[in-house]
């Protein structure tokens, strides 16, 4: 998980630049009309930041693009900023679009760069948060899967909230919360668990559990380490067979301990895991015995 800048675009400004690209006058004036609403959802979401109770903000009805959602404008209304004033390469808002994605240097902040960043993701989905199609805070860099796999629907316990990339706690980001355990089958492997700190709020370790489990972090994460795994066995086989056990040990904490890596990331926890598993240090690893013809 990474945290990112919020970015720097003024959250009016996106609105009107969107709002400026709609052709017809009479459409383009309504959305002008009910500018005051739009500051105040705005006004709404920095509160909800500072409490994190994204959650109680208020829903649209599911489906019913035609439903009015706050004076005059439509949930459709309000969508089509996003996807048809702000997505297409056309548009002049595009170009925040593009400058919120490349803010990532790629990497998904939602699963701490299994996947790389592909698209936008609205924290507070479109559907049911219409009002913040085109909030920059809201507009999240994300990978393919992070994007797919999470549902459209939001949870309604403050518990049940993914973790925000912009404006959550940093320690969420700079402490350690997921560990892994080394499974001693064959091939070895690595499980992985969320288990944040005791002292943090009980509702801080649902969210950090929810994340978790909606971003299916165990398996993704699990698969990448597999691959890499294979690679320090052919490693301590070869290149580093002459280091004892104890200099093998130090040889995985310096992965553990490696700046590269995010504290919660796939590799930082593989070698935090193998540089506290004495098994797995002080296993020689030796090629199996040929087998005599
Ligand atoms: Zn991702």
């Amino acid at each position: 998980m990474k945290q990112l800048s919020l970015p720097p675009h003024g959250a009016a400004d996106v609105f009107f630049t969107c709002v400026n690209a709609v052709p017809d006058p009479l459409a383009r004036a309504n959305y002008i009309a009910n500018h005051h609403h739009m500051v105040e959802a705005i006004s709404a979401y920095s509160a909800a930041s500072q409490e994190k109770t994204w959650c109680s903000l208020p829903r649209a009805a599911w489906g019913q693009a035609d439903a009015i959602v706050v004076g005059s404008l439509s949930k459709s209304n309000l969508t089509d900023l996003y996807s048809s004033y702000m997505v297409p390469t056309s548009m002049a808002a595009r170009a925040t679009y593009d400058e919120i994605m490349v803010a990532a240097n790629g990497k998904c902040p939602f699963c701490g760069g299994v996947g790389i960043v592909t698209t936008l993701d609205h924290y507070l989905p479109k559907s049911g948060f219409p009002l913040y199609s085109v909030l920059p805070a809201n507009l999240v860099p994300c990978c393919k899967d992070c994007n797919t796999g999470k549902s459209s629907s939001f949870g309604v316990q403050p518990g049940q909230q993914p973790l925000h990339p912009y404006l959550d706690d940093p320690k969420f980001f700079n402490e350690r919360w997921i560990y892994a355990t080394v499974q001693n089958g064959n091939p070895i492997g690595l499980q992985y668990i969320c288990a944040p700190p005791q002292t943090w709020q009980p509702v801080e370790r649902e969210r950090l559990l929810s994340h978790f489990i909606d971003y299916n972090l165990a398996y993704r994460y699990s698969v990448l380490a597999g691959a890499e795994l294979a690679k320090v066995i052919d490693s301590r086989k070869g290149s580093l067979r002459n280091l004892s056990p104890e200099g093998f040990q130090a040889h995985l904490a310096e992965g553990a301990a490696s700046q590269w890596f995010d504290v919660n990331g796939w590799n930082r926890t593989m070698y935090h895991a193998l540089a506290h598993t004495p098994w797995f240090y002080n296993a020689s690893f030796e090629l199996p015995a040929p087998v005599p013809l």
